[in-house]
């Protein structure tokens, strides 16, 4: 390890010259109550910041043991040092201070950029720092590591030029000044607000017990009391002013109580308890139904995003959801490779069959059909949908369209036809909004009415009904479901390389990955919360198509191979700096239902299906 006088006098050395000379500092520095080490410099002020971690031993950071002293606890205590990075680059180094409390942020925006203490300049990303600390969500990443003997930040800073040249002074304050100082107030705990710190770290350890106790009690999903589910704006994911928002309130037929490990003040006030109260959304087909504009999508999406936890203050750190919950909905557009659709669309014109769907370009229905069986094989047991987001056809046909278009000229068995098979013979469960039509009423275990955004039970009101107006429809579902045949991916139809590139893989986005050559869209895919998360996605890909297809493991064993690697070699495993301990990247982890999502929407995919008659 170098000193400081030697990244000093390198600096000075290199000031004013050609840019790469920036090259030589490229190493590992020891600056007294931390380490610096400069993984990767970038080739020019405009290219992708440089990588650099600053290492504290934990003796000198002080982080208290018991906020380490599990998995989830230490997750969340990186995950608040990580912002708190973030606010400290913000206030420390003259960026204004958000207009809202530090946690969160605008998903997938980077840390915070420098605008010097007042004069900073230069070209290109010169002076930058940032880290990738998370928006609402709190999910497993790579920006801090909380290690038994220290504690890491890994930042991103765009190294100081004019023009093409070298400003050693700026870089001399920025590095040895400006990126020690914020990066030890987010990881000296004596610097630290130590109350909401742990406060932090309870919320989050609460909601993942919360989430455990789930399945045991029957439910897929829970809404505390006093959850604040609306959100900003369409395009904040901020709760919405808590004098506008009507807090959540639990229908009393379906109020259920959880304990979980830390007391807590909720959401409507009182004294700290351990005792959650709420709704529990139980297993089995459950309705959401009510007038336009009641809050029934809100509650959806906000069950959807509770398969992560929630910083304190979002609002929804009061629902947890079962971690195999999966969105499902119309993509038209998209490919699908080999997908056995046959349970919801026999065939095709022509009598073409569908126990082997491709398209490059898939219809409503078609789309919504192989959306829901990559689902089941990724291993989800939760499907959650929306009429605003489904193709009407796949989800119903009334009495009156069966009269006039007769079975054998319509191949779409409906989701309706489906939906009580689909719990009652593979398990799997369903949350349904459906404003809009009652046939629903007599699949549905449960029925939720959402009036005002309050939630009201009317399961017996719409049984009655049921029963007193038959639909007069007949299923169409003739031919029971079964299991869906083993689909093998193909390693060699995955191309990661670019130009003189052997792996370039990048998220633009949250949306969009970019995989060698070939772009994914995840627009349609809404359970993927930041860039980081897509970034992680598209490695693991290449990963898997390295390490696990075979050309006889299928897609779930493959996901399943993933998983444990990720487990017992943390997000590290995908990094693509992997000599020595570098910087990882910045990573955070995506769900096995994300990476086949994003898998099976590569339009260079090759599968090789095995089972299917
Ligand atoms: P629906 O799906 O029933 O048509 P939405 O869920 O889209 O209704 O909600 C309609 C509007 O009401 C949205 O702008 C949403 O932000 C707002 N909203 C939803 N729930 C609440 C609530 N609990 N308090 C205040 N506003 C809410
Ligand atoms: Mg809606």
């Amino acid at each position: 390890m170098r000193s400081e006088e030697a990244l000093l006098s390198s600096l000075e050395r290199i000031d004013g010259r050609g840019y790469k000379a920036y090259k030589d500092i490229q190493g590992d520095y020891d600056l007294g109550d931390c380490s610096l080490h400069i993984d990767h410099v970038q080739g020019d002020p405009f290219a992708a910041p440089s990588k650099l971690r600053l290492r504290v031993p934990m003796d000198v950071a002080g982080l208290p043991a018991d906020l380490r002293s599990s998995r989830v606890r230490r997750l969340a205590l990186a995950d608040f040092l990580a912002r708190e990075i973030r606010a400290a680059i913000r206030t420390k180094l003259g960026r204004r201070p958000p207009a809202h409390p530090p946690e969160g942020g605008p998903s997938d925006r980077p840390g915070g950029q420098r605008r010097g203490r007042g004069e900073r300049s230069g070209s290109g990303k010169s002076g930058l720092i940032a880290i990738d600390a998370g928006a609402q969500e709190v999910i497993e990443r790579t920006a801090v590591q909380i290690h038994d003997d220290w504690v890491e930040a890994r930042l991103e800073v765009g190294l100081p030029a004019s023009g093409r040249r070298v400003q050693g002074r700026q870089a001399i304050r920025l590095l040895i000044d400006d990126l020690p100082d914020v990066a030890l107030a987010g990881m000296i705990w004596e610097d630290l607000p130590g109350a909401r710190a742990r406060a932090f770290v309870d919320c989050i350890e609460n909601q993942e017990a919360a989430r455990a106790q789930l399945d045991a009690l029957g439910l897929v999903a829970f809404v505390g009391d006093g959850a604040v589910l609306p959100r900003e704006s369409g395009a904040s994911d901020r709760p919405l002013d808590a004098r506008e928002a009507v807090p959540f309130s639990a229908p009393p037929s379906l109020a259920i109580q959880l304990e979980v490990p830390n007391a807590v003040v909720p959401p409507a006030g009182g004294e700290p308890t351990r005792m959650l109260a709420g709704m529990g959304v139980p297993k089995g087909v459950t309705l959401i139904v009510g007038g336009g504009y009641h809050g029934k999508s809100t509650l959806l999406r906000a069950i959807e995003s509770a398969v992560h936890p929630h910083v304190p203050g979002d609002g929804r750190e009061w629902v947890v959801a079962a971690p195999d919950l999966v969105k499902i909905r119309a993509e038209d557009g998209r490919r699908v490779e080999e997908v056995d659709i046959h349970p919801f669309i026999r065939e095709l014109p022509g009598g073409r069959s569908t126990r082997r769907f491709c398209s490059d370009d898939a219809s409503g229905s078609t789309s919504q059909a192989a959306n829901i069986a990559e689902a089941i094989e990724a291993g989800s047991r939760g499907l959650l949908l929306d009429e605003d987001t489904s193709a009407t056809n796949f989800m119903l046909r009334d009495a009156r369209m069966q009269a006039l278009v007769h079975r054998e000229h319509e191949p779409i068995t409906p989701l309706l036809d489906r939906v009580r098979e689909l719990y009652e013979r593979h398990g799997v469960s369903s949350i349904i909004v459906m404003g809009g039509s009652g046939d629903y009423f007599d699949v549905a275990d449960h029925v939720v009415m959402m009036r005002d955004y309050q939630p009201e039970e009317v399961t017996e009101a719409a049984r009655r009904i049921a029963t007193e107006q038959p639909t007069g429809r007949a299923s169409e579902a003739t031919e029971p479901m079964d299991e869906l045949a083993a689909r093998i991916p193909l390693a060699d139809s995955f191309d990661a390389s670019r130009g003189r590139r052997d792996v370039k893989i990048d998220a633009r986005g949250r949306d969009e990955l970019v995989y060698g050559t070939t772009l994914i869209d995840l627009r349609a895919v809404s359970q993927l919360f930041d860039r980081s998360q897509t970034r992680a996605v598209g490695l693991a890909i290449h990963l898997a198509t390295r390490k696990l297809m075979d050309g006889e493991a299928p897609l779930g064993r493959v996901l399943d191979g993933l998983e444990s690697l990720l487990d017992e070699e943390g997000l590290e495993a995908l990094s693509p700096f992997r000599r020595g301990d570098e910087h990882p990247g910045n990573l955070a982890r995506p769900r096995r239902f994300e990476i086949a999502a994003a898998l099976n929407r590569l339009r260079t995919l090759r599968i090789r299906q095995i089972g299917a008659p």
